[in-house]
């Protein structure tokens, strides 16, 4: 395939206003000047993609679904210098590389970057189906064959890393492990809990370990999950419907020093202050539904001098972050390899999210 080859359709799994997820066929141009063209090897089934599905993210759009994943560079447009060949990890935020915020080395909070309005950052897309637009969910759109995508959201990595793994560094791995190192810069023996043990969470346990994190305590509702969590790196594990978790960790703890959401629930996310004790941390990881509000006890955080931080992305610059964690991973210092759950192909994209959303089994995965 080169930059001039004609457009070729594939299966791929979509967003349908109106009618939600269904199965159809894409056709994908080639790659412009500062575009990569790469064929998607693996693609992780994220709550994002979700949070489109269940209408939490309005969308009235045609979008290819798909932002966590990994594959091989086919062909590069002009200014690229990556090669036919190498091995990728797509990142869901491709930063500008111009505005403030990227210049001051904080790349997740760039104000240039078009993603997130489900655009390539020319405001188009690459994709059409019967010479109408379908659009990139966070200008990737990776349920199918192949993909074009900026250059700053396509990070070279090492071509020994299995590309399922790679596909959670594209979102799981490296927000659960971020929202640590990263944004809550946890320090060896310090405590934490951290509620919901989907991708993200036992990713976060994961980076509580590699940080030398004392107490870890996971809490789930599913027996599957927390016994997960305790391979992961959980020292201790609780049923969110049988245990009050903030009584637990004042009793057990005296609060811990960090909290750390990863469902994105405003219930759940308003009951972290009360688990941290005075200086601690809660640390919003979870994508909530946009607009969701949270109550919480404003005399306590002040008083207690609690900190409540968002976490985007694990506060990572992923063209750093991304190579770092696949290089803990091929040492054996970070068993991502763990994580990954059923791999499906794209027809049974339904089957992965209604796994998701029933929180059975781990990081589901499909293969265009
Ligand atoms: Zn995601
Ligand atoms: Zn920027």
């Amino acid at each position: 395939m080169s930059a001039a080859s004609a457009a070729s359709a594939a299966s791929a799994v979509l967003f349908e206003p109106g009618s939600g997820l269904t199965l159809g066929e894409v056709a994908v141009r080639g790659p412009r000047a500062g575009e990569v063209a790469v064929e998607i090897r693996a693609a992780g089934v994220c709550h994002s993609d979700l949070h489109i599905l269940n209408g939490d993210w309005p969308e009235d759009r045609r979008l290819v679904l798909g932002h966590e994943a990994a594959g091989v560079v086919t062909a590069v447009g002009d200014g690229v210098e990556l090669l036919p060949g190498d091995h990728v990890v797509l990142s869901w935020f491709a930063p500008c590389g111009r505005c403030e915020r990227c210049a001051s080395g904080k790349a997740w909070l760039c104000t240039g970057t078009r993603a997130v309005e489900n655009v390539l950052p020319d405001g188009g897309t690459a994709f059409s189906s019967n010479g109408e637009e379908v659009w990139p969910f966070l200008g990737l759109g990776a349920f199918t064959k192949s993909v074009i995508v900026p250059r700053s959201a396509a990070v070279r990595v090492d071509p020994e890393l299995p590309f399922e793994v790679g596909a959670l560094l594209g979102c799981a791995v490296t927000t659960g492990v971020g929202a640590v190192v990263n944004t809550a810069e946890v320090r060896p023996g310090e405590t934490a809990v951290v509620v919901g043990c989907g991708g993200v969470g036992l990713a976060t346990i994961m980076g509580l370990r590699l940080a030398g994190a004392g107490t870890i305590v996971a809490v789930d509702l599913s027996a599957e999950r927390r016994a997960a969590a305790e391979r992961f790196g959980a020292t201790a594990t609780l049923d969110g419907a049988a245990v009050d978790v903030p009584a637990w960790c004042q009793e057990h703890l005296g609060g811990a020093d960090y909290a750390f959401e990863a469902v994105g629930s405003p219930r759940l996310i308003g009951q972290l202050p009360a688990m941290i004790r005075s200086g601690g941390a809660a640390v919003v990881v979870g994508m909530p539904p946009i607009g969701a509000k949270v109550e919480i006890d404003a005399f306590d955080l002040a008083d207690q001098g609690k900190r409540l931080l968002g976490c985007n992305y694990g506060s990572s610059v992923a063209a750093v972050d991304i190579p770092r964690l696949a290089g803990l991973f091929l040492a054996g210092r970070l068993p991502l390899d763990e994580l990954v759950g059923a791999q499906r192909p794209l027809a049974e994209a339904g089957i992965a999210f209604e796994e998701l959303e029933a929180g059975i089994g781990l990081r589901g995965i499909l293969i265009p």
